[in-house]
C-alpha cells in the first residue's frame, strides 16, 4: 500500500526524523491558512497524488507570498498531473501540501528496500538527489551506494558513517546522518515497510539534514497489524477494479493485455500468463481466486476481469484439489450466465471430479471451450480471441 508524501512525512516525523513544518489542504482557501500558519518568507505547495517526477510535471511550486501559495494551490487542485509516473493518463490532484521552504546547500538521495536476494534490508544512498535519481542509476550508476542490514543484527552505528561518508558529509553531520538511519531503520521495520525513498534529503545552509520529499510502501501483508496505516488509504489512488476484488479477498492485479484469466493458486497463475505469453498472446491480469473458490467468487471474479473494457477473451485454469471440479464447473456456468458473458471462454480443469466437471460444461449450453492441459488452453484461448477480433 502507498501513501500521500504528508503522511509519510508524518509518519517519519513520529520516528524523530526531521521533515519541514506543513499541512494538508483540499482547497484553496486552506491552502491560504496553512500559509498563513507557516513562517514563511518561503512556501512551497506541492501536489498529492501516489507518484514521483512532481516537480518537473508542474506539481511542486516554491513561493514567496500567502496569496502566491493560495494561488498555486488553486491551479494545481483539479489538475490532471502527468509525470514519467503516473502514465500518459496522468492522475487527477485533489489535495495538496504546503510547507515551509528550505533553503537547500545539497541535495541527496536516500531509500531502503526490502532486498529478497540477500534477505537484508538495503539502504541505498547517493550525492546525486533530486529529481533525475533515474538518469544517475543510468548512466552514472557508481554513483549509487548500496549497504545491506542483516535484521537478525540490526543496525550499527558503522552502517550509518558508512552512509555519511558515501554521501560526502562531516563534522556534526556524520553524528546526524547516524541518527537519522537509525530512526529510518526503526521506522521501516516498526511499521513494515517494504520501500521508503528520500530524493531529496537535504543539506540546509544551516548544515542541518532535512527529508524533503518522502515516498513510502508498506507491505500489505501487514497492514492487519497496523489499523492506522490501513486507515491512510486513498482510495482514489487505487484502481477500482482492484479494490472490490479486495473485498472479495481476490488477488487481483490488472495488466494491459487482452485475455483474462482466472486461476486459483499464485504459482498456477503465473504459469498461466506466462503459457499465454509463448503462444503469441498477452494477459490482462493476474487473478487467483484462492483455494475456497466458492460460486460467489467464482461469479465476482469474472465481473471484475469483465470490468476491464480491454478483455476480448477469458481463459480460467482451475485445480480442484481440496476444491471438486464439478463445484467449479457449476459456479462458472452460473457467473457466465449471470454476466452475460460476450467473449470467448476457455476453461481448462483438473483434478477431482474432472470428468463430472466437463460434463456439466458441455451440458450448460454455453459456447464454452473445453481445454485439457494448460497448453491446450492457451492455445485455444489465443485463437479464439483472434477470430473473434
Ligand atoms: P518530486 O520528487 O515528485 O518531483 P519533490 O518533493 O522531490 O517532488 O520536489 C521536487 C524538488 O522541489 C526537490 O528536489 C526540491 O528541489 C524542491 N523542493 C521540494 N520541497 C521543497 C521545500 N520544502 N523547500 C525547498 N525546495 C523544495
Ligand atoms: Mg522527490
Amino acid at each position: 500500500m502507498n501513501i500521500h508524501e504528508y503522511q509519510a512525512k508524518q509518519l517519519l516525523a513520529k520516528f524523530g526524523v526531521a521533515v519541514p513544518r506543513g499541512h494538508v489542504a483540499y482547497t484553496a482557501d486552506e491552502a491560504e491558512k496553512v500559509a498563513r500558519d507557516l513562517p514563511g518568507p518561503i512556501w512551497v505547495v506541492k501536489a498529492q497524488i501516489h507518484a514521483g517526477g512532481r516537480g518537473k510535471g508542474g506539481g511542486v511550486k516554491v513561493v514567496k507570498s500567502i496569496e502566491d501559495a493560495k494561488a498555486a494551490a488553486q491551479k494545481m487542485l483539479g489538475m490532471t498531473l502527468i509525470t514519467h509516473q503516473t502514465g500518459p493518463e496522468g492522475k487527477e490532484v485533489k489535495r495538496v501540501y504546503i510547507e515551509d521552504g528550505s533553503a537547500i546547500e545539497r541535495e541527496l538521495y536516500l531509500s531502503a528496500v526490502v532486498d529478497r536476494k540477500t534477505g537484508t534490508i538495503a539502504f541505498i544512498s547517493s550525492t546525486e538527489g533530486g529529481m533525475d535519481i533515474e538518469e544517475v542509476a543510468a548512466h552514472t550508476p557508481e554513483k549509487i551506494h548500496t549497504i545491506s542490514i542483516d535484521p537478525a543484527a540490526g543496525i550499527q552505528a558503522h552502517h550509518g558513517r558508512t552512509i555519511a561518508f558515501g554521501l560526502g558529509l562531516s563534522g556534526p553531520q556524520v553524528g546526524a546522518c547516524v541518527k537519522l538511519i537509525q530512526n529510518l531503520y526503526k521506522a521501516f521495520v516498526d511499521l513494515d515497510m517494504s520501500l521508503f525513498e528520500i530524493n531529496p534529503l537535504v543539506v540546509t545552509k544551516t548544515g542541518d539534514l532535512i527529508a524533503l520529499d518522502a515516498k513510502v510502501n508498506f507491505d500489505d501483508n501487514s497492514l492487519f497489524r497496523h489499523k492506522d496505516i490501513e486507515a491512510l488509504r486513498d482510495p482514489d489512488e487505487e484502481d477500482p477494479a482492484e479494490r472490490e476484488a479486495q473485498k472479495h479477498e481476490l488477488s487481483y492485479i490488472k495488466l494491459d493485455g487482452n485475455i483474462g484469466c482466472m486461476v486459483n493458486g499464485a504459482g498456477l497463475a503465473m504459469a498461466t500468463m506466462d503459457i499465454i505469453k509463448l503462444y503469441g498472446g498477452t494477459p490482462a491480469n493476474f487473478l487467483d481466486v484462492g483455494g475456497g473458490a466458492t460460486r460467489e467468487r467464482v461469479t465476482e471474479a469474472f465481473k471484475i476481469i469483465l470490468s476491464d473494457a480491454n478483455v476480448e477473451g477469458i481463459l480460467v485454469n482451475i485445480f480442484g484439489g481440496i476444491m471438486r471440479c464439478d463445484v467449479i464447473a457449476e459456479g462458472v456456468v452460473a457467473a457466465a450466465r449471470e454476466v452475460s458473458l460476450n467473449v470467448p471462454l476457455v476453461v481448462r480443469l483438473a483434478g477431482t471430479n474432472v470428468d463430472l466437471g466437463k460434463k456439466i460444461l458441455a451440458e450448460s449450453g454455453l459456447p464454452i471451450l473445453s481445454a485439457d492441459d494448460l497448453a491446450d488452453a492457451a492455445e485455444k484461448v489465443v485463437k479464439a480471441v483472434k477470430e473473434a477480433a
